[in-house]
């Protein structure tokens, strides 16, 4: 459906408070069968129930996650509610080098972060639940948190929604086909955009 033929990849940034739905969106775009690639990242926080090291995040400790810092692995990282999260360079730059498209779910520090890094080639994109009552009504309904994690969580969201304006798009997730459809309207764009364009004009 997106022909990304003669065209440079970039760094899709989803970020949204808990409870914005990126997480769903994230999956819907996994089962699409785009040639999307999906960032995975290092993270101090346990995992949930079900999820799988190196699938969902690489589980490491705090150790581990500081000597990476020191090394300059991360291509950002972050203090997340009470957890360190960060993206490895190895794999954004093993992405770009391969004219992917490659999607981040990360939050605003981290967003910002990749920005400064590769300025050319990030597209931020913000998505919120379309108000706070939802937002809980969603980050309740996952049922994986303690209720601590849940007030941590929602405190950051009412900071975190006032940064939408340092994002290139904002998506607002009331009804989810829209919302997936309003995503994949920016992907497609950003791949129009005329300096994205490596092909040879008219070869003939
Ligand atoms: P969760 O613990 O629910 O999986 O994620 C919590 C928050 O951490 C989410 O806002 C998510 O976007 C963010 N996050 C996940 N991975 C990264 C990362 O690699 N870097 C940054 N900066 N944030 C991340």
């Amino acid at each position: 459906m997106l022909n990304e033929r003669d065209r440079k990849g970039f760094l899709l940034v989803l970020s949204s408070p808990s409870g914005g739905g990126k997480s769903t969106i994230y999956n819907a775009l996994l089962e699409m069968g785009e040639p999307f690639g999906f960032s995975v990242s290092s993270t101090t926080r346990p995992p949930r129930p079900g999820e799988i090291d190196g699938v969902h995040y690489h589980f490491i400790s705090d150790e581990a996650f500081k000597r990476k810092i020191a090394e300059g692995e991360f291509a950002e990282w972050a203090d997340v509610h009470e957890h360190k999260y960060g993206t490895l360079k190895k794999f954004v730059e093993k992405a770009l080098a391969e004219n992917k498209i490659m999607i981040f779910e990360i939050d605003v520090q981290g967003a910002v972060q990749l920005r400064e890094a590769y300025p050319e080639d990030t597209v931020l994109v913000f998505i919120a639940a379309p108000s706070a009552g939802e937002s809980e009504r969603r980050l309740r309904s996952r049922g994986t948190d303690s209720e601590e994690d849940i007030r941590i969580r929602l405190r950051n969201s009412r900071e975190e929604i006032n940064r939408y304006m340092e994002y290139d798009y904002f998506v607002i997730n009331d009804r989810l086909e829209d919302a997936i459809g309003d995503v994949i309207s920016i992907v497609r764009a950003e791949l129009l955009a005329s300096d994205r364009f490596i092909g040879e004009i008219w070869p003939d």
